[in-house]
């Protein structure tokens, strides 16, 4: 007979049925819930229902599947047994949480219940068991909160508005200063409400409650934040949570509890810091949820010497047995320690690398580990501009440097509007008394946040720290009034659409717009650079088309320039109206004439480049865009070439609407233009290989690589390669300096990737574009698509933007048929890609799998492909790293 599916694992501090190891079925909670037992740490016992049983749960039209009922009355029968305490007992109850966790942590964005098993006569046992009416009271007030908002769907702010007004009534600012009969008062006035609101009486029975709360806890998988959390992520929609019920314990008991949040070294920076914060008298909810400012780990040291030197011991031999930075959640119970939870922490980019290379050389971990350990993507943060130290600068307020990095912005008061203004194109800042899992559409809209409330582990911090968005949390001296949309502070008031600055990284709060300067890389960040160039054996280059972000990207740690787009250059103010008058010339020899105009600057352009990469290799493709592009639009722009080159405005006018393409991507571009043209990349050739003459005769290395754009067939190759030849030869021999030179063609249509054999046998080298490829792969406009693009995503049509990452089972086929069929004919023959993949980590990673030479991408990407790059080879081709 087939083994039964076991959908519940038990878990007690002596020992559990799961391990860390178990995340995918038991979600992380739940696989480091167990992982604790097994290392003995002090962990209220429960038990984790499985991801398989929330994904047949939905599979299935909300059922469960065989046995788990049963298996959850087991569980729960032994969870009594172990805590001596029965559920629903009215002298003594088991009170129990019900807590998501899925594979992948996703901090705030499903529900929790605290305090179930509660009731109208169960909380007199409780009263009677630990003599404590208020925290009994605390706690059920508590529980119809949660229990009303995540089961019942009553909006929450309807219960924090009657608790609101419970404390102006008695002239309390915080929930802390509410008695008992305050207490007593609000659970029934909530538990009316519920009534009110569900025309149901809320439920008493506790195994109804269970019940009600899993089913609930399983729906928050699909409740809105989450998904766009997902989306954001990459996390699937398929995998589900996991749900963990567990015995309670109280931080709400009085002045001898608490409960906290702490990393085991810093998230901001990295020190080798334990990182904590604390609240006394409160549960796990108020910590994150930035209801009152906790305490620093000083303070709580100072209160709780016993359970703070046993929660040190646990962080060390957590730290120590996960060989990485930890975040965990733990409550102290009348003076006594448990611990709650423990995951990998989120940090910023710069903590990642500190710590990755401090375990290093801690002997924690191996060099590879570490290089494994830095999400690519993540480096972005690194490369944030950040407050002119120089600047005189206005300072409001401080708060918390939650996130680093810097941002201005107009200021707005709510999630919707942040996200509406970002739509307009406008840069905001989201200013918050907190913010909740809610706001999270608006925080990814706004350029930084603002928080009044809060700590460095509020939910603001959290996510503003792994979207890589500057962020100041617990900016406590800000009055804000939300309906006036203003904040005062000291004698300043700033109105909705004043700008301010945030500076994320010292929690300074600055009026108006100020400079901001280039980051500077860490001894570290070079560190692990260095050991992911040991291992990676992808080259990387970049795209660049001028000496300034020629040279950046060299010190990024480009090996050469991969696409330099000479198109950039005949936009210059001084060159646009000699390409337009060769655009517009009636015969060649006109066109030579204006074509002479260019030719020297554009030798000068690149003099500065090859200069700026003296000994690397520089791919420079010949003119790309469609002619159209260049056009005069404006009847101003016109009459103002027409006075230049002697003609007759109506004339010019007439034939530059002659010249308009109605599908100019698939039009007079690439190639085309250098068939029609010839004298174009004759121009463009004679200015490429006489600034290589001329440089290398003073001692530069030059290694100019000439590249074809848009070739469909191989004859077109064949035409442009030859005249290509013969201009560069003639002037080779003309200045008797031997330069080598290669040309290659882009591989950037369909047509391109099937007859790579043919297109071959003319080419040195290969580099694939694909956007182009992308663009005519999916008959999908580059320019237009973003109108739809969007939505295909958000309902799952495409899983991403076939313009981020590259779609590996239609793109991706033709980039890797295109490549094998080139090599088959040359063997040796050097592959790139420069189209804006290059610079995507998990694209990065297929064009190491199919044997790309190289990618190229743009300068400040540079330290993201070279991760990439080394990661892939750690990784052997298999699947990316899953985040923690
Ligand atoms: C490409 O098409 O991928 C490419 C690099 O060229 P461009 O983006 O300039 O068209
Ligand atoms: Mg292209």
């Amino acid at each position: 007979m087939a083994k039964k599916k076991k959908y519940v694992y038990f878990f007690h501090s002596n020992g559990a049925d799961g391990s860390a190891k178990m995340k995918n079925l038991l979600g992380g909670k739940g696989a480091n819930l167990a992982e604790m037992c097994n290392l003995k740490l002090p962990v209220p016992a429960g038990f984790t229902i499985t991801t398989e049983a929330c994904v047949f749960y939905f599979e299935n039209r909300n059922k469960y599947p065989a046995g788990l009922k049963e298996e959850i009355d087991k569980n729960l029968k032994r969870l009594e047994t172990v805590m001596g305490k029965k559920f629903g007992n009215e002298k003594d109850p088991l009170l129990v949480s019900v807590r998501s966790g899925a594979r992948a942590s996703m901090p705030g964005m499903m529900d929790t219940v605290l305090n179930l098993g509660l009731n109208d006569k169960t909380i007199h046992g409780l009263i009677a068991r630990t003599n404590n009416e208020r925290f009994a009271y605390d706690s059920y007030r508590r529980f119809i909160t949660m229990f009303g908002d995540v089961v019942m769907e009553i909006e929450r702010s309807k219960f924090e508005q009657m608790l609101t007004e419970m404390k102006t009534a008695n002239g309390f600012q915080l929930d802390t200063d509410l008695g008992v009969s305050h207490l007593k008062d609000l659970c029934e006035k909530y538990k009316a409400l519920v009534l009110q609101e569900t025309g149901r009486e809320f439920p008493q029975k506790p195994t109804g409650q269970l019940k009600m709360a899993i089913n609930a806890v399983f729906g928050s998988w699909n409740n809105n934040r989450a998904v766009e959390y997902r989306k954001m992520y990459g996390i699937p929609d398929s995998w589900g949570t996991a749900v963990s019920v567990q015995s309670m314990v109280f931080g709400n008991t009085g002045n001898n509890s608490g409960t906290g949040v702490a990393f085991t070294r810093d998230p901001s920076n990295g020190a080798r810091k334990f990182f904590s914060e604390f609240l006394i008298n409160a549960q796990g909810e108020d910590v994150v949820a930035g209801i009152r400012t906790p305490q620093s780990i000083d303070e709580m040291s100072k209160n709780f010497p016993q359970a703070y030197d046993d929660l040190v011991k646990i962080y060390k031999k957590l730290e120590k047995h996960y060989r990485d930075m930890l975040d965990i959640e733990f409550t102290v119970e009348d003076g006594k320690i448990y611990m709650l939870q423990n995951r990998v922490g989120k940090r910023t980019a710069h903590a990642a690398i500190r710590i990755a290379v401090e375990m290093v050389k801690e002997k924690m971990i191996k060099k590879e580990e570490a290089v494994m350990r830095i999400e690519p993507a993540q480096l972005d943060q690194l490369l944030h501009k950040m407050i002119d130290p120089k600047a005189d600068v206005k300072v409001l307020t401080k708060g918390l440097p939650a996130s680093p990095g810097a941002a201005t912005g107009k200021v707005v008061f709510a999630a919707e509007e942040a996200q509406k203004e970002a739509a307009d194109g406008k840069k905001v800042i989201l200013v918050r008394l907190e913010t909740s899992p809610e706001d999270i559409g608006g925080m990814a809209a706004a350029q930084g946040i603002l928080t009044v409330h809060g700590g460095m582990t509020s939910h603001a911090a959290v996510v503003a720290r792994g979207m890589g968005k500057c962020c100041v949390a617990g900016a406590g001296e800000i009055q804000l009034d939300k309906s006036k949309k203003i904040f005062e502070v000291h004698g300043h008031t700033v109105r909705e659409g004043d700008v301010i600055t945030l500076d994320g990284s010292t929690g300074r709060v600055i009026l108006g717009e100020v400079p901001l300067v280039e980051p500077t890389m860490s001894d570290d960040f070079e560190t692990l650079m260095r050991w992911a160039d040991k291992v990676r054996r992808l080259k990387v280059r970049t795209n660049a088309d001028n000496p300034h972000d020629a040279q950046v990207a060299r010190d990024f740690g480009a090996e050469g320039i991969g696409l330099c787009r000479t198109e950039h250059m005949f936009f210059e103010k001084d060159r646009i109206l000699a390409v337009r008058e060769m655009i517009l010339s009636e015969s060649v020899e006109e066109r030579k004439k204006a074509l002479e105009k260019i030719m020297p600057m554009q030798r000068e352009d690149f003099k500065g480049i090859f200069q700026a990469m003296n000994g690397l290799p520089v791919t420079i493709r010949l003119l790309d865009p469609p002619l159209h592009e260049f056009l005069p639009q404006t009847d101003e722009e016109i009459e103002e070439l027409a006075r230049v080159i002697n003609v007759d405005a109506n004339g010019l006018k007439q034939k530059v609407r002659s010249l308009h393409e109605f599908n100019p991507m698939l039009g007079h571009r690439g190639c085309r233009l250098g068939i029609t043209f010839p004298e174009v990349y004759e121009m463009q050739v004679q200015a490429i290989m006489e600034a290589a003459c001329e440089l290398s005769k003073n001692g530069v290395r030059v290694i100019p690589e000439i590249m074809i754009p848009l070739v469909g067939h191989v004859n077109e190759l064949k035409i442009t390669r030859e005249k290509a030849k013969s201009v560069a030869d003639s002037i080779i021999k003309r200045n008797g300096k031997k330069v080598k030179y290669s040309i290659g063609t882009m591989i950037e249509l369909p047509r391109a990737s099937l007859t790579a054999n043919q297109i071959a046998e003319y080419a040195d080298f290969f580099s694939f574009g694909t956007n182009d490829l992308t663009q005519t792969t999916f008959g999908l406009s580059r320019d237009d698509s973003s109108r739809f693009l969007p939505f295909y995503i958000k309902k799952n049509i495409l899983e991403e933007d076939p313009f981020v990452a590259i779609d590996m089972d239609g793109v991706g086929e033709l980039v890797e048929m295109g490549l094998k069929r080139g090599r088959k004919v040359k063997k040796d023959l050097k592959v790139g890609i420069c189209g804006e993949h290059g610079g995507e980590p998990s694209s990065v990673e297929f064009c190491h799998k199919i044997g790309m030479d190289y990618v190229s991408c743009s300068p400040f990407r540079i330290p993201i492909a070279r991760l990439a790059a080394a990661q892939a080879v750690l990784r052997k081709g298999g699947k990316p790293a899953s985040t923690a």
